[in-house]
């Protein structure tokens, strides 16, 4: 999902816009600026591409998720559902956040099921963050509908699949917000950064003041004399990242996802050749965004053996069940409750005693499905790799299955 494959004269021109004129804040500096704004235009594009009403701009997409929280209103004493197989970040925003996470099951979408959803909400489930993982879509429209019977909103975190669509409308704008990441390994790419989207006003206000101190952006006043409503935190993005961001994004539809989604059906026409391989579950193939490939063997046993054969060749699977950094099993920071903060916080409350303990095997459903998957990432540019791929599928294949 590597945005950065891409980078050329386009991103160096904007860049180069911005330096010119040598105003790196998103506010202010009206004059020096003559009328070029990066970030804002970035936020006014991303939103009308993704059909929502508002998107924030931020330092990365785990503020975007901390924002997104913040807009909410959740903290202590309240629970966030979201799935055990996600970046570290989507938990870690709950945790920063004061609130509780709780991870239900995933299904073969690789993402959040609805099902196991409903069955953890409580009195005090305050919001539920699906994951729209590897580049694919959650079941969104019956995620929301089983929070919305309780009358719990839903945050989508899109880090992973920035242009995914179901049925024509774009990931991320399905829920109460929706969260976005440009990290340097992701689709689009800005360094670092990520975005917040909403169609609700009130959510959007509460987001951008939250994200950069408490300033209502009140276009009236100088930046000095604005009001604010509660505090907030600094978590903007700069002109740089604005200006990676536009050159980027108009490179998304053109450029990314048609070359990407051609890598991926080539990958997908090989291993379909092939009895016992079966695929991730994609509520709607056409709207994939195509940044990852994943299939599934019979076994746990035949899908590390074929990973080996794949290692070997030189095309080796990313295998999700040993993942440090996507797996609940295997983060037994969050398991063991390790902080840095004073008194256990945020596992153990102000008095000493537990808010909340992970056991290690509860969430065995995601364990089997991670066990019997393997990953293949599609990048912009695989001519060279897609000759090598395939050969080691054959390859495994007639070793394994
Ligand atoms: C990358 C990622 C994030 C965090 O994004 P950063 O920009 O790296 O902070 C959050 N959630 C998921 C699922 C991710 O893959």
């Amino acid at each position: 999902m590597p945005g950065h494959e891409i980078i050329g004269e386009e991103e160096q021109k904007e860049v180069l816009d911005v330096l010119s004129r040598k105003v790196l804040f998103r506010y202010e500096f009206d004059a020096q600026r003559e009328g070029v704004y990066k970030v804002e235009t970035f936020e006014r594009e991303f939103a009308r591409y993704c059909g929502a009403r508002h998107a924030l701009a931020v330092s990365s997409g785990t503020a975007a998720l901390r924002v997104a929280l913040a807009a909410l209103g959740v903290g202590p004493g309240d629970e966030v559902i979201t799935q055990g197989f996600t970046f570290v970040a989507t938990w870690e925003a709950i945790l920063d956040a004061g609130a509780l996470p709780v991870f239900a099951e995933i299904d073969e979408t690789l993402c959040l099921d609805p099902n196991d959803l409903e069955a953890h909400i409580t009195p005090r489930t305050r919001a539920v963050i699906p994951v729209h993982m590897c580049g694919g879509q959650a079941r969104v429209e019956e995620i929301v509908a089983a929070a919305g019977r309780h009358g719990v909103p839903v945050i989508e975190d899109t880090a992973q699949s920035c242009g995914g669509r179901l049925g024509q409308r774009a990931l991320g704008s399905f829920g109460a917000l929706g969260t976005f990441s440009f990290d340097s390994v992701k689709t689009l790419t800005t360094g670092e950064g990520g975005m917040v989207i909403t169609d609700d006003e009130e959510l959007y206000l509460r987001a951008s003041e939250y994200h950069d101190h408490g300033h209502d952006h009140d276009p009236s006043v100088g930046r000095g004399l604005e009001k604010r409503r509660f505090f907030g935190f600094n978590y903007r993005m700069m002109e740089l990242q604005g200006a990676l961001g536009l050159a980027q994004l108009r490179k998304l539809e053109p450029a990314i996802l048609p070359r990407q989604r051609r890598n991926k059906r080539v990958l997908r026409e090989t291993l379909e050749k092939h009895d016992g391989i079966t695929f991730r579950d994609l509520p709607d193939p056409d709207g994939d965004s195509a940044t990852f490939l994943v299939f599934f063997l019979p076994t746990a046993e035949k899908a590390r053996a074929f990973n080996r054969v794949l290692s070997d060749e030189g095309a080796g699977a990313v295998y999700w069940h040993d993942n440090l950094w996507h797996a609940y099993g295997q983060w037994e920071h969050l398991l063991e409750g390790r902080t840095p903060l004073s008194g256990g916080w945020p596992f153990r409350s102000p008095g000493g005693s537990h808010r909340c303990g992970f056991d290690p095997e509860a969430l065995p459903r995601t364990a089997g499905i991670l066990s019997r998957a393997l990953t293949l990432p599609i990048r912009i540019h695989m001519d060279q790799q897609l000759p090598v791929l395939i050969r080691a599928i054959d390859k495994a294949a007639c070793a394994v299955l």
